[in-house]
């Protein structure tokens, strides 16, 4: 561009006026040819070709029309009849926790024998070839403990300290509920056969009165609090990692739908240093005591935008502080049944053989903001130009929330306010229609969707047939008109969003779950696989403003794509799970490329 400029500069006027009229085609920086590139624009085109200029996507259509834009120094990419997509933008997830997760020591929520599960922690303490002289801790997190083969194999500190380290360890499980440490851990907690059980907590002992290095609930604590908390310069490391994880399934857009300082910091470093390989939003949380005197906490997230939000979108990622976090449940399953419910959970006044489950008096806890505090508070959040993201899990919090946006439609129906209620596992049908009417956006973990242990065990009894008729409404809150949203919630679950949308179009769990749960979860039709897709690529930037520069690919918007390893559109819906991402483009900037 810089030569022919030059030229017409040097040729003068006439040379200019005649350049224009030919239209001469921009020399594109890079040209994907010979694709199937699925656009996800309003009708749903596809292309052969893309050609991309400064960042941008300058050309849609044929090789013929893409290629006459190349010139001598134009990349080209031959996709080799394979498919393009706009890249993921996942709304709601803990990117910090995630990374942290991966570098720690990840055992990956899988079902692992005794020798695997050891196996696994040896790689780890080999890897930073730390033998444990310097007392460095091994953490090892995402331990599926109800899965270690076989079924309810004892866990002690014995197959711990059978591993070649001398540093402390400590194994935390999936669910959060439970830790096991090894005998130089146990030491340095000073727990003993005489350590008392904490309140809310359980230290297991074995018959001769040893503890046996199995810790529960706030027992795990004794452990934790010797544990250094990451430091400034962990936590950019920990971001790097979650970066890699995004560009490596094809994420390029992402909300930390609970994002600390900390978070905020550390993506911003890398942003300054130009590592910041996808679209940064950050949703500090307001905690429910701050709610009745939100002020302070609307101050200091004020403060975090003013400090780290780098305004409007640019070709290169950025920065963002546009969003407020409120809880207001926990979750529906059990053992917390801290999901707030309209009706009360069920309970078996039977045996487990003969069960008879009836309403029991639990509905859950009071609602985290209650409807007196959280109508002002959205007021005051979107005063300030900032878009409320809420948790509500549970029927109850559901119909709260959807309430709360009533009051602000009405009170201040000029102002642009795009909610968002995250998670909505159950939701009472009478409240579908009111996602559409509001303009709520429903943002998803569409991997739930399926018969697993939580919502089968930990679910179906305690709800009921009626309302587990409706779990995971996703299918339902489509055809209400709801914008379906994605969200992973990573790192609750793997960082796996393929597995996500093909689970939201099948409501099937893998086969490796076991023949219990091969059958589609009730609770409606599934997502068609355009829904899905959607929810993850266009639905999503709508719900982050984003709209206008990602989410589809179409000329003028940033070139952040996707070339994936299969037509994910046509043929069996189970194999999306397979889907391998082959290359990540976001800006025009190639991030990552399969190995
Ligand atoms: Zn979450």
């Amino acid at each position: 561009m810089h030569s022919l400029r030059l030229i017409s500069l040097l040729a003068g006027s006439a040379l200019v006026a005649s350049a224009a009229h030919a239209a001469p085609a921009p020399v594109a920086d890079t040209v994907l040819l010979h694709g199937q590139i699925h656009t996800i624009d309003a009708q749903g085109s596809i292309a052969q070709a893309i050609a991309i200029k400064d960042g941008r996507i300058v050309y849609l259509g044929s090789d013929a029309g893409a290629k006459a834009m190349a010139g001598p120094a134009t990349q080209t990419i031959d996709l080799k009849g394979g498919v393009v997509m706009p890249g993921l933008i996942d709304a709601h997830m803990h990117p910090l926790e995630g990374g942290a997760g991966l570098l720690a020591c990840d055992l990956q929520y899988k079902r692992l024998t005794v020798p695997e599960f050891q196996a696994a922690l040896s790689a780890c303490a080999a890897k930073d070839g730390s033998q444990g002289n310097d007392g460095k801790w091994l953490i090892a997190v995402h331990w599926f403990q109800q899965e270690m083969q076989p079924l309810g194999v004892d866990m002690t500190k014995a197959m711990l300290d059978a591993l070649p380290t001398q540093r402390p360890v400590a194994v935390f499980s999936s669910f959060g509920h439970s830790a096991l440490v090894n005998s130089k851990a146990l030491a340095l907690a000073g727990i003993d056969a005489k350590t008392p059980d904490p309140v809310g907590g359980a230290i297991h002992h074995d018959d001769k009165g040893a503890p046996t290095g199995l810790l529960e609930d706030a027992a795990q604590d004794l452990v934790r609090k010797l544990v250094p908390t990451p430091t400034p310069a962990d936590d950019v490391v920990a971001a790097r990692a979650a970066l890699a994880a995004m560009a490596a399934q094809g994420v390029t857009t992402f909300l930390d739908a609970d994002a600390p300082r900390e978070s905020i910091h550390a993506f911003s470093v890398l942003s300054k240093a130009g590592e910041l390989t996808a679209r940064g939003h950050f949703a500090p949380h307001i905690a429910p005591e701050e709610g009745p005197s939100p002020e302070p906490a609307l101050a200091r997230i004020v403060e975090w935008r003013r400090t780290y939000d780098q305004g409007a979108a640019q070709v290169q990622p950025t920065i963002m502080v546009r969003t407020i976090k409120l809880y207001m449940d926990g979750v529906i399953t059990a053992p917390a049944f801290t999901g707030v419910m309209l009706q009360p959970y069920l309970e078996n006044h039977g045996t487990p053989e003969k069960p008879d489950w009836q309403p029991g008096t639990n509905k859950g806890p009071a609602p985290y903001f209650p409807p007196a505090v959280l109508a002002p508070l959205l007021e005051r959040i979107t005063a300030l130009g900032f878009d409320p993201h809420m948790h509500a899990d549970g029927d109850g919090a559901v119909r709260i929330a959807l309430d709360a946006v009533a009051a602000l439609r009405k009170n201040q129906p000029a102002r642009d306010v795009r909610p968002a209620i995250a998670h909505d596992e159950i939701v009472d049908p009478t409240d579908f229609p009111r996602y559409k009417a509001l303009g709520v956006t429903p943002v998803l973990s569409l991997q739930w969707s399926k018969q697993a242990a939580d919502t089968v065990a930990g679910a179906k009894d305690y709800l009921g047939p009626k309302r587990y008729a409706f779990m995971e409404p996703s299918g339902l809150l489509a055809k209400a008109g709801a914008r379906i949203t994605f969200g992973s919630d990573w790192p609750v679950d793997p960082l796996n969003e393929w597995f996500a949308l093909k689970v939201g179009v099948t409501r099937r769990n893998d086969p490796s779950a076991g023949p219990e749960y091969s059958q589609p979860l009730s609770g409606g039709p599934p997502l068609s696989v355009m829904q899905a897709v959607r929810a993850a690529t266009i639905n999503a930037a709508w719900s982050l403003r984003a709209e206008h520069q990602v989410g589809s690919l179409e000329r003028g918007k940033f070139a952040d794509l996707i070339w994936i390893d299969r037509d994910i559109f046509a043929g069996n819906p189970d194999a999306i799970a397979q889907t391998r991402v082959l290359l990540t483009m976001v800006g025009g900037k190639v991030v990552y490329r399969a190995p």
